[in-house]
């Protein structure tokens, strides 16, 4: 499908809200900010591209495998972070196929010669216009590439010891995926939920409902405890969403 019918530039995938001011206030955490809290599973966030979009590297803390989770832009920044913390990059994943998540992956799987694993196969149509989204977003030239593995519902991922649970969560875009670490109640979710928002679906193949049920269905059950890294902006948690989110906390979903 031509991607024509973006009403506009991307302000970023997510839903824009009326307190989009005070929720940038609160985006203090980056460019670099660390979080050591999980014993078994390291991670950082290091936000790339015009689009402040969150690539994270994850990694264990005990072989000190890694994995560039949404590698959006600056490749080398991102290589370079890898080695600063001595840590072996073996794989990048990828949670859909939007250019801010994207942009870098091919170049940093060649720099690193790694795989490049996920999304899921039906956000296909969006690697393979990769060069039109770079022309409509006004960024570098940027090649259209598949991964070396599709992801689907129930795949897990492995880094170094910690496997991490695959989930399909369609609707931002069909082949959506987040991954759960459930040693450390920690999802990295895409641009299916944000703090205070949720993923844009005016996109093709976008699809509202998909979303709402996607959030309640998949993401809810694993926990209120369970933080969550979106693919803009801060960290929250399941449970705070679940109260305060203006779209899909449960006040609002429980009236569907
Ligand atoms: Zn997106």
């Amino acid at each position: 499908m031509p991607l024509g019918s973006f009403a506009r530039p991307l302000p970023g995938c997510r839903t824009l809200t009326t307190n989009d001011g005070a929720l940038a206030a609160l985006q203090q955490w980056g460019p670099a900010s660390a979080n050591r809290d999980t014993a078994m599973l390291g991670f950082v966030t290091i936000p790339v591209t015009a689009f402040e979009q969150n690539a994270t590297l994850i990694w264990c803390e005990e072989t000190r495998e890694a994995a560039w989770v949404d590698p959006g832009g600056s490749p080398e920044r991102l290589l370079a972070a890898a080695r600063e913390r001595k840590l072996e990059l073996r794989q990048i994943l990828l949670t859909h196929g939007h250019l801010d998540h994207v942009g870098a992956a091919r170049e940093l799987a060649d720099m690193a010669e790694i795989p490049i694993i996920g999304p899921g196969e039906a956000d296909r149509f969006w690697l393979e216009q990769l060069p039109m989204q770079a022309r409509m977003f006004g960024t570098a030239e940027v090649k259209a590439f598949l991964p070396d593995r599709w992801l689907h519902e129930g795949d897990q991922v492995q880094v170094g010891r910690q496997l991490l649970d695959v989930y399909h969560c369609p609707g931002h875009t069909p082949g959506h995926v987040i991954f759960h670490h459930a040693p450390s109640q920690l999802a990295l979710v895409g641009d299916v939920l944000f703090a205070g928002s949720i993923g844009r679906t005016d996109f093709p193949r976008g699809n509202h409902r998909d979303l709402l049920d996607s959030i309640a269905a998949k993401l809810w059950p694993l926990g209120s405890e369970t933080r969550f890294i979106p693919g803009h902006g801060p960290m929250s948690t399941f449970g705070e969403e679940r109260r305060s989110n203006p779209f899909v906390a449960d006040q609002v979903l429980g009236g569907r």
